[in-house]
């Protein structure tokens, strides 16, 4: 579906929506002067503004993790903000506080959480980490939280933020976790924080090797699964549809086989999910952490008996339109095995593998590793780490100077390049390199293109 077509179908509801707004009339904004022509000279302006963008939702940008929402989502968005629904209190969006209700329970059960739960959406994965967090200091106030060295830099952040302790438990070149130092501060832990997807490397943890110690020690686990989420939906092997093109696109099922045996979870819909930003979700396995949140405001919750959202979230005024927008496009993308969303994430991931083989298979580039998920890490073969970041840097800074490709840069330890690389010399103790992020089906068939201009730009590089 095109633009032309997206905007017809916002119009039309549009129109069904004004028979409503019409029947309480209002077209005084408090400056009865201002006209559309007004308006229009302000949004050119904008519009004008918003090509100074870097082409998120071309095949040549693969660097961070951005691209457009799907037209129902934003579409969903656009009609709803007519309204400006608060999904606070029941009574200041009723329809919307129930499409929020009717959506958690569909992330509750990709990841096998069974009835009770409890969950609600957030303005984003800091948000719904926080809350993880927080409720694990409420649950274990003398403890602390640890997490890996490849965690968010939320969760540290967080734990400031909360005032608790903050382990980080080293991980070897492989992502296994240093489990004895885990151990070592087991009685000042109360929460292990589990990343599904690293926002780096895009590893998924090991939680079928953390979990069975945190149960042992009486540890509450938290899975980070912001980015990586609804990949859940690859792991039956039988889902992921292969087109009997290059490789399979299914993912290993094993850590997220236990998703249901964690004590809360964070993912986000504004990442993979196809949603505009501003929608994150935390879910709690056990619903008695409500009582918590449980607060008496002088303003709100008067119109029922009947849970309010804000009674059991961090955050006082949530957009309506969030949960619109998510709500409809599961509509359209459910989390099942049959959806087009496992089309959608079979052909990044799809992506991710033909780029790694392209890579894998170079003299001029070498991978890091294998991507799990559609992320891929590389660099630029060279004799020293610093000649490693020089041409990783400047591929990256003339590929988007000259618009032809937009990547990201990442740091990592020599000593971890090393481990993959014997042949390098470590001259610094930090390596930038370079990192893709596959997320937009349309990278399927722009992995060779992006290949063929990263070889181009490092040939250029090279001899200037
Ligand atoms: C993106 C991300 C976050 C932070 O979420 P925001 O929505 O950007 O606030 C936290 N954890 C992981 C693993 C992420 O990828």
């Amino acid at each position: 579906m095109n633009y032309k077509d997206s905007i017809k179908v916002l119009s039309e509801a549009i129109e069904n929506l004004e028979v409503w707004l019409n029947s309480h009339p209002f077209n005084d904004f408090g400056a009865g002067e201002i006209n559309s022509h007004q308006i229009k000279i302000v949004i050119d302006e904008l519009s004008e503004k918003l090509k100074g963008n870097y082409p998120f939702q071309s095949g040549v940008y693969a660097g961070q993790m951005l691209k457009p929402p799907h037209p129902v989502a934003w579409i969903a968005q656009s009609l709803t903000s007519l309204i400006n629904p608060n999904n606070h209190a029941l009574d200041g969006g009723p329809p919307t506080s129930e499409m929020e209700k009717e959506v958690i329970p569909q992330f509750a059960q990709m990841f096998g959480y069974r009835e009770p739960f409890l969950g609600h959406l957030t303005s984003s994965g800091t948000i719904a980490n926080l809350e993880a967090l927080w409720v694990s200091k409420c649950t274990h106030p003398q403890k602390g939280v640890a997490f890996s060295s490849q965690a968010h830099y939320t969760h540290r952040r967080m734990c400031e933020v909360l005032g608790i302790e903050a382990f980080e438990i080293p991980v070897d070149t492989s992502g296994k976790w240093d489990l004895d130092k885990l151990r070592k501060y087991a009685d000042r832990i109360g929460t292990v924080v589990v990343t599904l997807g690293t926002t780096g490397l895009g590893r998924v943890e090991p939680l079928h090797e953390i979990l069975p110690v945190c149960k042992e020690l009486g540890i509450r686990i938290h899975a980070d699964a912001a980015y990586g989420g609804y990949f859940k939906l690859l792991t039956d092997v039988n889902a992921a549809s292969s087109d009997g093109s290059d490789s399979n696109p299914a993912i290993d099922p094993t850590p997220w086989q236990l998703t249901a045996k964690t004590d809360s979870i964070v993912i986000d819909p504004h990442k993979h999910g196809l949603q505009p930003y501003g929608c994150g979700c935390v879910l709690f396995k056990n619903p008695e952490v409500g009582k918590f949140y449980k607060h008496d405001s002088p303003y709100t919750y008067f119109s029922s008996e009947e849970l309010h959202l804000g009674e059991i979230s961090l955050e006082c005024s949530r957009a309506g339109a969030a949960a619109a927008s998510l709500w409809a496009t599961l509509k359209l993308f459910p989390l099942r095995n049959n959806s087009p969303m496992v089309r959608v994430l079979g052909d990044c991931r799809s992506a991710a593998l033909s780029f790694h083989d392209f890579i894998r298979k170079s003299m001029t580039f070498n991978l890091m590793e294998t991507p799990e998920l559609d992320i891929v890490c590389y660099y630029p073969a060279a004799d020293t780490t610093s000649e490693i970041s020089r041409l990783s840097k400047q591929i990256f800074s003339k590929g988007m100077q000259e618009k032809r490709l937009f990547l990201s840069l990442f740091k990592v330890s020599a000593d971890f390049v090393i481990s993959k690389n014997p042949d390098v010399k470590a001259d610094t103790k930090e390596v930038t390199i370079l990192r893709s992020v596959f997320m937009k089906p349309v990278h399927k068939n722009a992995a060779h293109h992006i290949f063929e201009e990263l070889t181009a730009l490092l040939d250029q590089v090279r001899n200037s």
